[in-house]
């Protein structure tokens, strides 16, 4: 088979033409598919061949938005979820047994570290924490129950960058498995199985919707490990819905186009905030003054689209400046056509105690922004009143 190159497999990667000989994909929206007769419907189940049996198991939209973030990622299978949290939680809950140990980074998206910090341990999976400066310090966190490493970057909503070339190294020499959370990348961006990740996560909410109309999640990787998860899922049941498949493999036709736009828009806004009188301090991968601008540079095609600046003036400050906001939304999504400012210490993360907070570089003041598809010139002039 040719490959194609990214925006080629975006727009051209689709399920088998029905006898229509349609153009775009059609929507199946059906639970079930027939059996030709009781040898096709013996031979199915025992799994003698591919094929769709019932949609908690597949559904030819879903095998296409799979086949296609496979590609995009460099992966050998996937499965795709009714949202991001299905996914983290599904892909973990098939690899972990009672007593098994995760090694994750300390800033990771609010319902990720709830799920590890309170609903993990009612089955005795316990994580351990390393901040984003210290991965020096992993290997002093691995133990013989270990399985796991886990890690988002950027981050959220602190936009850090971790070198996931140092943390798949550190994986593989102890034979963990390194599950990498890539939403906020998207894998036009990066693509961490390159760096050694055995498994992507991804929340199709996202930029990978672009449009804020459905929820998705995804995970991929290699074909042993997504056995297992597909086996986990398909009898649980986190699968995602064909309609909702269908849109996010139409979205991702544009993705390419769309993210270029979102870290250009970014790009400038970062710059703009960087000199504001107004602001503290600024937080784009690809700002020189990102500490880890190096590393972004290596892994990352462009910055992506969201930024984090403090406001001076903490919490009084922000309030007012969210309070000004007109044209910008206040919303806790990310990845939009739309402009979005979030709070993160009131909202996303509310739920972690204030040294949490403070410890993955989340302040009182502090603001994230999703840079959206409009002008830059009005992005820019909503904030700058606002400021003022
Ligand atoms: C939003 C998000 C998730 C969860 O995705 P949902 O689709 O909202 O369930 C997971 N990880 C990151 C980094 C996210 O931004």
């Amino acid at each position: 088979m040719e490959k194609y190159k990214f925006e080629t497999e975006a727009v051209r990667t689709q399920i088998e033409r029905s006898k229509f000989l349609e153009h775009s994909s059609p929507l199946y929206l059906t639970s079930s598919f027939v059996f030709e007769d009781a040898e096709d419907m013996r031979a199915s189940f025992a799994e003698e061949k591919e094929r769709n049996i019932y949609s908690r198991y597949s559904n030819p939209n879903s095998s296409e938005l799979i086949e296609k973030v496979c590609k995009m990622e460099g992966a050998e299978d996937g499965f795709a979820f009714a949202s991001g949290m299905a996914a983290v939680y599904s892909t973990l809950a098939a690899l972990l047994e009672s007593e098994d140990h995760i090694i994750s980074s300390r800033s990771i998206f609010g319902s990720t570290h709830t799920l590890f910090t309170q609903f993990f341990p009612k089955w005795n999976i316990s994580t351990s924490y390393f901040k984003m400066d210290e991965l020096e310090k992993i290997e002093s966190l691995i133990t013989p129950k270990t399985k796991i490493i886990y890690a988002e970057s950027p981050t959220n909503p602190g936009v850090d960058v971790l070198d996931l070339e140092v943390l798949g190294k550190i994986a593989k020499k102890h034979n963990l498995i390194f599950v990498v959370d890539n939403c906020f990348a998207t894998p036009y961006l990066q693509q961490p199985i390159k760096f050694g990740a055995d498994l992507v996560i991804h929340s199709g909410t996202k930029l990978m919707d672009g449009q804020g109309r459905v929820l998705a999640g995804i995970t991929v990787g290699s074909k042993e490990l997504m056995d297992k998860v597909y086996r986990f899922s398909r009898i649980t049941g986190p699968a995602l819905s064909p309609f909702s498949a269908w849109i996010l493999s139409k979205s991702l036709e544009t993705l390419g186009l769309r993210v270029d736009r979102h870290c250009e828009n970014a790009l400038k806004l970062a710059h703009y905030l960087e000199n504001h009188p107004k602001i503290n301090w600024v937080k784009y991968p690809f700002l020189k003054s990102h500490p880890k601008y190096e590393v972004a540079k290596k892994q990352m095609k462009a910055g992506g689209s969201v930024i984090a600046f403090e406001v001076k003036g903490g919490i009084d400050g922000g309030r007012q400046f969210f309070d000004s906001i007109k044209l910008l939304s206040l919303s806790a999504n990310l990845g939009d056509s739309r402009s979005i400012v979030t709070h993160p210490a009131s909202t996303t993360h509310s739920k972690l105690t204030k040294e949490e907070r403070e410890e993955v570089g989340i302040t009182d003041g502090s603001v994230r922004v999703s840079v959206g598809l409009e002008h830059i010139e009005d992005i820019i002039s909503d904030i700058e009143q606002a400021l003022a």
